[in-house]
């Protein structure tokens, strides 16, 4: 049965789809059986993944508001190495569409039933906001990663998300927990992202993940050329800690899975 992990910080440009697409194909690359979904109608982490966003023939809005059927809008082998659920600007009508519809917040959480025991992993990148597509994402969700920027604001910023958080466990998702906080585009030069990152440490101990995302051109440059990292500059440190991040993440599944049983 997969484990579900929904990226999101309602803040954006902090690297969530930078992380999406990157754990995922670092994933996948140790032969776990991966599937992304973009539910963000910017489509990037469609783009990112080597497909285009205007050429799909299905993306999430056919899932969430016309119910299609979960195999026929999955896209097989991504330059990524995993399967996705794409996003285009369509998505956008989703949002005001699933106003309207029956049981509008367990859309997504529902139609992945038939698919999650083919996967390991599913991650669902979320859009910066916190609407009925984000709700959709933590209601289907085990868990929560959240990147973040050291920088000044950012405490600020996660603890808003944090309430939020607490209010969705209350109504849609009672299960839903954190997975971990990941540093992202972090300089260690830099005396602010070192005091914001002892302060995140102290606050949520090791919810705060080892492995720290450097700022890293080639993260960057990644999406222009269709792929994550991995395939574009394999000797990258972007590259080297998302598959970092991708063990880190697997020993905290073992490791909860161990003391479950
Ligand atoms: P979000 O999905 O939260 O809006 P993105 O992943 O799209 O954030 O990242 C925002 C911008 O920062 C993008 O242009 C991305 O390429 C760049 N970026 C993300 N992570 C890094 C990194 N570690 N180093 C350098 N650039 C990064
Ligand atoms: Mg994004």
């Amino acid at each position: 049965m997969a484990r579900v992990i929904a990226i999101a910080n309602q803040k954006g440009g902090v690297g969530k789809t930078t992380t999406a697409v990157n754990l995922a194909a670092s994933m996948a690359a140790t032969r776990r059986k991966v599937l992304l979904i973009d539910l963000d109608p910017q489509g990037n982490a469609t783009m990112g993944s080597g497909v285009d966003k205007y050429n799909v023939e299905n993306t999430i809005y056919n899932l969430l508001v016309d119910e299609k059927k979960v195999e026929d809008v999955i896209v097989r082998d991504t330059d990524g190495k995993y399967d996705l659920m794409a996003a285009n600007g369509d998505v956008t009508a989703a949002e005001i569409k699933l106003m309207e519809v029956f049981s509008r917040e367990t859309r997504l959480r529902r139609a992945l039933e038939p698919v999650r025991d083919q996967y390991d992993f599913i991650f669902i990148d979320c859009p910066p906001s916190l609407n009925l597509l984000t709700v959709n994402a933590m209601a289907a969700a085990d868990s929560i990663l959240v990147p973040m920027q050291c920088e000044y604001y950012a405490l600020e910023g996660l603890t808003a998300l944090m309430d939020t958080i607490e209010q969705l466990v209350d109504v849609v998702n009672p299960d839903l927990s954190i997975e971990g906080i990941l540093r992202t585009m972090y300089d260690p030069r830099n005396r602010l992202a070192n005091d914001v990152s002892e302060q995140l440490k102290n606050h949520f101990g090791n919810k705060v993940y080892r492995t720290v995302i450097p700022r890293n051109v080639r993260l960057a440059e990644a999406p222009s050329f269709g792929a994550p990292v991995m395939y574009y500059d394999k000797s990258s440190t972007g590259s080297k800690a998302y598959l970092a991040l991708a063990g880190e993440v697997i020993r905290r599944t073992e490791q909860d899975s161990a003391q479950a049983s």
